[in-house]
């Protein structure tokens, strides 16, 4: 009987994907982990159970698809590039409680989906992302209203670094205040270009994002309140109060929002990377004119 490949080890990876025909694409973001260290610590902060289920995006050869298989209730992936199925074929043949999806996950109807496979039960995402939409993959999965419980995700290191930040650090900005609206961040590990093959030329993190079961600040407005953010983070030179009355999302007078700062206490030369979430809620609120 053939020996099972080791994913993580360099030399039978390439063996693999040699034997396939198959060559790296940069332009989907493909480095695959070959760190069991990383893995392992993937694997524990997505909190497995056999009761519940998981979603990844993007498994590449299934490095991590066949932890999230062996120690999840059901495992789902979506891949897009077809150069990849029949390695995952392979890899994953001996997993029953696994549907492999080959789409791009731009495209999926992530509601439909997750409801046809998980039948509407809460279940968790664990990914090493393709970087060149991480924002919009997140983004997607927290405003889509699906059950998820959390994510464990591989990102780029300045992502991490800006989805965890705090009011008044320079890597506080719109991502920092959407995600923490919907989730509680914390940084899992760091992993080095040689953790991948090939080596990326960026530095990576995991990072869990604990879904929260109401978001972290109560908003009249949840749309108002998204586009006064990006408002007020689009002209990072600007106080807040230009950037807000003259944002193009907005209507609102510079009078208006001058009250508003003064209501709030807040210096009418404050910038917006000194707002808190609270205070971006108290804001929004007070301009919404509900
Ligand atoms: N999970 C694997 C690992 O850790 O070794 C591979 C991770 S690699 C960073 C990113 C994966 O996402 C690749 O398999 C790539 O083909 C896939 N991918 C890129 N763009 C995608 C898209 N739009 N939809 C689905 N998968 C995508």
């Amino acid at each position: 009987m053939q020996h099972a490949i080791h994913l993580t080890h360099p030399s039978e990876l390439k063996a693999l994907l040699q034997r396939h025909g198959f060559s790296f694409s940069k332009s989907l973001g493909q480095n695959f982990l070959i760190d069991e260290g990383v893995l392992s610590r993937i694997v524990e902060a997505a909190n497995p159970s056999q009761d519940t289920c998981a979603l990844e995006i993007g498994p590449g050869a299934g490095t991590l698809t066949q932890q999230l298989a062996k120690n999840f209730k059901k495992a789902v992936a979506i891949e897009i590039d077809s150069a990849l199925i029949p390695i995952l074929e392979e890899t994953m043949a001996e997993f029953e409680n696994f549907t492999l999806i080959h789409k791009d996950v731009m495209e999926v109807e992530l509601k439909a989906l997750t409801e046809q496979e998980f039948g509407g039960a809460p279940f968790c995402v664990a990914a090493n992302l393709p970087y060149y939409i991480t924002t919009p993959i997140v983004m997607n999965l927290l405003e889509s209203h699906l059950p998820v419980t959390d994510m464990t995700l591989m990102v780029q290191k300045e992502v991490a670094e800006r989805m965890a930040a705090m009011p008044g650090s320079k890597n506080y900005g719109a991502l920092s205040v959407a995600v923490q609206y919907y989730t509680q961040p914390s940084i899992v590990c760091k992993a080095e270009p040689h953790c991948f093959l090939p080596q990326p030329k960026v530095a990576s993190t995991v990072i869990h994002l604990k879904v929260l079961s109401q978001p972290s600040v109560s908003v009249k407005d949840e749309k108002h309140f998204f586009k006064l953010v990006k408002s007020a983070f689009g002209q990072r030179r600007k106080t807040l109060l230009n950037a807000l009355s003259k944002s193009p999302y907005l209507s609102v007078e510079k009078e208006k929002v001058e009250s508003a700062l003064a209501q709030m206490n807040l210096d009418s030369a404050i910038r917006g990377e000194r707002l808190s979430l609270e205070e971006f809620a108290r804001l929004s609120d007070l301009l919404c004119g509900i």
